[in-house]
């Protein structure tokens, strides 16, 4: 009896169309001194800024990531106030953190294992961990519990039913670690990308930064990879080609190309960046507030009279977005 082979898993429609989003053989090349053009530019810029800042050194330097460049370029009063508030974790604040790590699960264990055992292995794992979120984890009773798998449960269905089967050749990498080095050690940016897939070859470029969201879709999504997108050109000398906020709620992925352009803009972001942190610090810079719909996670909402009228005159009938994804 001949032997069967067995057939392609079929995907449906929504795997479909981010298979076809995600895979299209449309591969820029960029330059090969684009690297160290854009190294050679941001240290000059940020370079004289640091002069009346001594106490920034390589052993306390100055850290830039994604979540510090959003606020500082959002409302300013909120990025000082985030400096002096410590973070509790909640449930709703725990998911996006516990769908990502059973998402990194799925990319790399073997065998077929289900939403509801991803979710509970990435229970298990974080519940081991030392730092604050292992902490909360163990501190929930039965019911809590299970409200976050259920909760995390429904994204992660999604993502294994909306997203097409991982496969190895695509070169996945979960929880992808970078970070620039800058001005002798003193500035350091750094980010993680949630998922990547491909590579590039020579100066060709090939792989797709993916962030995996949580919430309803926000004007800064695509800043934040963006900013990984400037730090793996520095990591790697070439530009990932695609960048796409995968929306966990509604299965929809949302992508955009990269390009020089928008590598020098988000090189500007991060002088910007700096400049203004460093004067909100040092209180040579007054802070502005700027009212959105972030205020409904700001620390000094209840004091502060503009984001107090800002929620009020919003539609509360949406959900609002987890402050951690
Ligand atoms: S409530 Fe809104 S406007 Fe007020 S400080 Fe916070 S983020 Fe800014």
């Amino acid at each position: 009896m001949s032997e069967q082979i067995p057939e392609a898993p079929r995907l449906n429609p929504a795997q479909q169309q981010v298979l076809d989003e995600l895979g299209s053989t449309d591969r820029p090349t960029f330059r090969d001194d684009l690297r160290d053009h854009l190294r050679h530019e941001i240290e000059e810029a940020i370079a004289p800024l640091l002069d009346a800042h001594h106490h920034i050194t390589v052993d306390q330097p100055l850290f830039l990531s994604k979540r510090k460049l959003s606020l500082v370029h959002g409302c300013e009063a909120r990025y000082l106030a985030d400096l002096t508030d410590e973070f509790s974790w909640s449930i709703p604040a725990a998911r996006g953190t516990v769908a990502h790590k059973a998402i990194e699960i799925l990319i790399t264990r073997r065998g077929n294992p289900t939403p509801l055992d991803l979710v509970n292995d990435a229970m298990d794992r974080l519940e081991l961990d030392e730092r604050s979120l292992g902490e909360f984890i163990r501190g929930l009773d039965e019911a809590e519990r299970a409200e976050l798998v259920g909760s995390v449960n429904d994204f992660v269905s999604t993502f294994v039913e909306s997203f097409p089967p991982i496969k190895r050749q695509w070169v996945p990498v979960a929880e992808s670690r970078s970070r620039a080095n800058l001005c002798n050690d003193r500035v350091v940016l750094q980010g993680v990308t949630d998922l990547s897939l491909g590579r590039s070859r020579g100066n060709e470029a090939g792989k797709v930064l993916i962030d995996l969201k949580t919430g309803r879709p926000q004007a800064g999504h695509i800043d934040d990879l963006r900013f990984y997108a400037f730090l793996e050109t520095l990591k790697f000398g070439v530009p990932p080609r695609l960048l796409v906020n995968y929306l966990l709620e509604s299965g929809e992925p949302r992508k955009e190309q990269v390009t020089e352009d928008m590598l020098w803009t988000t090189g500007k972001r991060v002088v910007d960046a700096v400049e203004k942190l460093l004067a909100l610090e040092t209180g040579e810079r007054e802070a502005r507030r700027t009212p959105s719909g972030v205020c409904r996670f700001c620390p000094i909402q209840s004091d502060c009279a503009e984001g107090t009228q800002h929620l009020a005159v919003l539609d509360d009938a949406v959900a609002p977005a987890s402050p951690i994804s």
